[in-house]
């Protein structure tokens, strides 16, 4: 944070926005404007146009390093946040492994680093997801992926059989779930034992795999994972999902177990929940580590276990990065119900509003040091009643068609999870540093939506 951040009122959701929501370089300017990297947000909406994302590039990084240094080496950037060339290269020379969760995420990581960089960026990607197809398996195995996380025993069928055909063994992790519960949406809550992932602990699947895996001729075990779910506050489900995983792993992994010196790895997945709006706190990743490494120091001498403690931190890296620059196209009030303020991105560019009721909140960047009296609803322009940004939106007093409203914390599963519904193209992203914007993600106009047309 700047030293000319203003500090007051943090958590007065009608005070100016608080410097925590925003990403670690912003700064006031004279004008009363919002720089980020050295650039003034006002300046990079004329150039790139709106919506934009504007990603903060040294936040960015200083959050890699944070993880690295917590889970002393063994952290993954989970790409399904948000992904891009350039973002897979930066994780990557920050120290990061990456984490992708299917055949695209794999290929946009392998082909950021070009034919000469491919094969060693390879050995730092962990592949996941549930029902991976063959073609994926086989992509990942020729690649020299590092990491296949098998989620099935249908999974394990299909490495049986490549194997059959070109001998090569893959190192691999198995997939469990611990039923333990992650205070958090349902659809990303992943831990418990009516989820489509993983293999059971409870049903004694989990057991099943890990005797079938260590005998398999197809892969090479390496450990186990698991990831509870995603938007977690609580470093303490995180570290309870762990005990139960240790606990489960310690008589198959460890001596005259069946599986025998094959714990490399023990990843806890992801998950760590990041602050939205004014009313939220959460736990940073030095916080989550120091949590989960102590809790791993005490079960691992306990059991007797080696193994490195490994982490899949997605959105406490990207989310607090960005912002997402609108412009305002209209404004309409309905007296004594409500304000809308329609602007020119929405559902296409952050969709989890309506997927999970999520709250973000608002600013405006030209004016940042005001106070936020009004309360407005933030919509978009996709033709649904329920594409609404943000329900309640504080916003300074005045805000007319023409102004640039922006939304904070959106660097993560905004972009990723965005579409073109409505044929709106997705927006373009643009990485900020020492005063200089460049362009990682250009806009998506017609003519790509249009090239994927098959005219007969
Ligand atoms: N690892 C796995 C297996 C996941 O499924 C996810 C998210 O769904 C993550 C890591 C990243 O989670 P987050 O972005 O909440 O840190």
């Amino acid at each position: 944070m700047s030293a000319d951040a203003p500090q007051a009122a943090a958590d007065d959701p009608s005070g100016p926005i608080p410097f925590r929501l925003l990403p670690d370089t912003s700064a006031v300017s004279g004008q009363g404007r919002l720089r980020i990297g050295g650039c003034d947000l006002v300046e990079l909406a004329a150039e790139f146009g709106t919506p934009l994302f504007v990603y903060d590039e040294v936040h960015l990084r200083a959050r890699c390093r944070e993880a690295v240094a917590a889970f002393d080496g063994g952290a993954a950037y989970a790409a399904k946040a948000f992904l891009c060339a350039a973002m897979a290269r930066l994780a990557i020379s920050e120290g990061m492994d990456i984490d992708v969760s299917s055949g695209g995420e794999l290929q946009t990581v392998l082909r950021s680093f070009g034919d000469g960089g491919a094969r060693e960026a390879a050995e730092r990607v962990v592949l996941h997801g549930n029902n991976k197809s063959a073609a994926e398996l086989a992509m990942a195995r020729a690649a020299g992926v590092g990491r296949l996380v098998v989620d099935s025993f249908e999974e394990l069928d299909i490495l049986d059989e490549l194997h059959r055909a070109d001998g090569m063994v893959p190192r691999a992790l198995l997939r469990v779930t611990p039923d333990v519960r992650a205070e958090t949406h349902e659809y990303i809550s992943t831990g418990q034992a009516d989820s489509k992932f993983g293999f059971g602990i409870g049903s004694g699947a989990a057991t099943a795999a890990v005797e079938r895996a260590a005998a398999a001729e197809g892969i090479e075990l390496a450990g186990v994972h698991c990831h509870i779910g995603s938007q977690v506050f609580r470093t303490e489900s995180l570290a309870k999902a762990l005990e139960v995983v240790t606990d489960f792993a310690a008589p198959l992994f460890g001596d005259g177990g069946p599986a025998a010196g094959c714990l490399e790895d023990l990843s806890i997945g992801g998950g760590l929940g990041v602050a939205y709006v004014e009313a939220e706190h959460a736990p940073t990743i030095s916080e989550w580590g120091v949590a989960l490494s102590d809790r791993w120091r005490t079960l691992s001498a306990r059991h007797g276990l080696g193994a490195r403690l490994v982490a899949e931190p997605g959105r406490a890296i990207a989310a607090a990065a960005a912002v997402t620059l609108y412009t305002v196209g209209s404004v309409k009030e309905i007296p004594r119900v409500r304000t809308y303020v329609a602007v020119d991105g929405g559902y296409g560019d952050n969709p989890r509003p309506m997927l999970y009721g999520s709250d973000y909140t608002a600013f405006m960047p030209a004016r940042v040091s005001e106070p936020r009296p009004s309360r407005v609803r933030l919509v978009g322009k996709h033709c649904e009643s329920g594409d609404v940004i943000v329900r309640s939106a504080p916003v300074p007093v005045g805000i007319d068609a023409g102004d640039l409203v922006a939304t904070p914390v959106t660097g993560a599963y905004g972009y990723s999870m965005g579409s073109s519904y409505n044929r709106i193209g997705r927006p373009a992203v643009v990485f900020v540093a020492d005063g200089d914007a460049r362009l990682v993600i250009r806009r998506e106009t017609v003519d790509d939506m249009l090239a994927l047309d098959a005219l007969s």
